[in-house]
């Protein structure tokens, strides 16, 4: 078995690349703890140039820890809404709330501490200990599992885990994270490795070794499933009939058209006129508009959109605070879901068209 490459050697030309070559992003500028935890959460599971101008515009409406703490969850999910996997927005909320009550609005630097926040796992405490707070501490999501797998030759996680641990520099921690971050990211990414241009190819055990560089992954992704998702869109003087979720599991707490999943061969339009049921509306007829693809949390989601008209003008009573009518111009002063959001633009071209 050839000795493993030296750990000096490795994060000195990592550091060295990262120095030259790392991209300017916005949480890349700043050594505040607060926002590096709030861009750490939201690149989970979402890209980069989609995260730019969420994180811009979530830290210029809450700039701070107490900001956040005090914000409205609806505010925040508001502000969330389209980035996908609300949770997020949910735990950070209740995170910032638990350091206001614990630790006098300072996001702590201490590991054990950071994992007791909502939402804070190895990774994200990792990150933001040894970015924020220069501490020598791995920050190993499936990105830097993957770089590191590859170039240390490792392949079981406990053994992959201590590996990672022991290369961690004592200087610039947070650098060689985001180094190894960096180069799964532009270099050594899923499907292609480019070795040639690679800063470490000269040490990596998967460039010497052919077979080692198809190394898999410890944990399979989660395959998406295939899900239809019809949505009626009801429409009175010009308003359209939203519901709010309720506050657990999927797009908890967002504003939504009506509608819900169901089995590929089950009807559509009697699945919407049962979810509207029980509000008694005088519906005359329906016409389905056209279909919407979204894809949510492991769900890849085909969506038929229906209009809904009411029989007659008349005053009515909502049964319960979380419906109402909105004009479909306002909708952005809701947190709203991204799938109503593109059934609304598919009823706005088809009024266009039709006018
Ligand atoms: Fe990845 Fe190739 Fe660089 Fe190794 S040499 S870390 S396999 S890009």
């Amino acid at each position: 078995m050839p000795p493993p490459p030296p750990r000096s050697a490795i994060r000195r030309k990592l550091l060295r690349w990262y120095r030259k070559t790392k991209r300017d992003l916005p949480w890349r500028r700043t050594g505040d703890a607060y926002a590096i935890w709030v861009s750490e959460t939201m690149l989970q599971q979402t890209q980069v140039s989609t995260v730019i101008p969420y994180f811009e515009n979530f830290l210029t409406a809450f700039p701070t820890v107490d900001a956040l703490a005090r914000a409205p969850l609806a505010k925040v999910l508001r502000l969330w809404s389209g980035l996908g996997y609300y949770r997020r927005a949910e735990n950070l909320r209740s995170a910032a709330r638990q350091i206001m009550r614990a630790h006098g609005g300072r996001v702590p630097s201490d590991f054990d501490r950071l994992r007791e926040l909502p939402g804070v796992g190895d990774y994200t405490a990792g990150a933001i200990a040894s970015i924020a707070f220069g501490r020598r501490y791995p920050a190993i999501d499936g990105n830097a599992r993957r770089v590191l797998s590859r170039l240390l030759g490792i392949m079981e996680e406990r053994s992959l885990r201590a590996a990672a641990a022991d290369l961690v520099p004592r200087s610039r921690p947070g650098d060689f994270n985001q180094a190894i971050m960096e180069l799964g990211a532009t270099v050594c990414t899923p499907k292609h490795q480019r070795c040639a241009d690679c800063a470490v190819n000269s040490l990596c055990a998967s460039r010497a070794s052919p077979h080692a560089a198809t190394l898999r992954r410890s944990r399979a992704p989660a395959k998406p499933t295939s899900v239809v998702w019809p949505l009626a869109i009801v429409r009175r003087d010009g308003k359209i009939l939203l519901r709010r979720r309720s506050a657990g599991g999927l797009l908890a707490g967002l504003w939504e058209l009506p509608g819900g999943e169901i089995t590929a061969r089950a009807s559509a339009a009697k699945l919407l006129r049962q979810e509207l049921a029980g509000l008694d509306l005088p519906l005359i007829r329906h016409q389905k508009l056209g279909e919407i693809r979204h894809a949510i949390t492991h769900r890849r989601i085909r969506s038929p959109i229906y209009v809904f008209d009411l029989a007659r003008k008349i005053q009515m009573e909502l049964p319960k605070s979380c419906w109402r009518w909105i004009a479909p111009a306002r909708l952005h002063r809701l947190a709203a879901s991204s799938m109503t959001a593109k059934a609304l633009a598919l009823l706005s071209t088809y009024e266009k068209t039709a006018d």
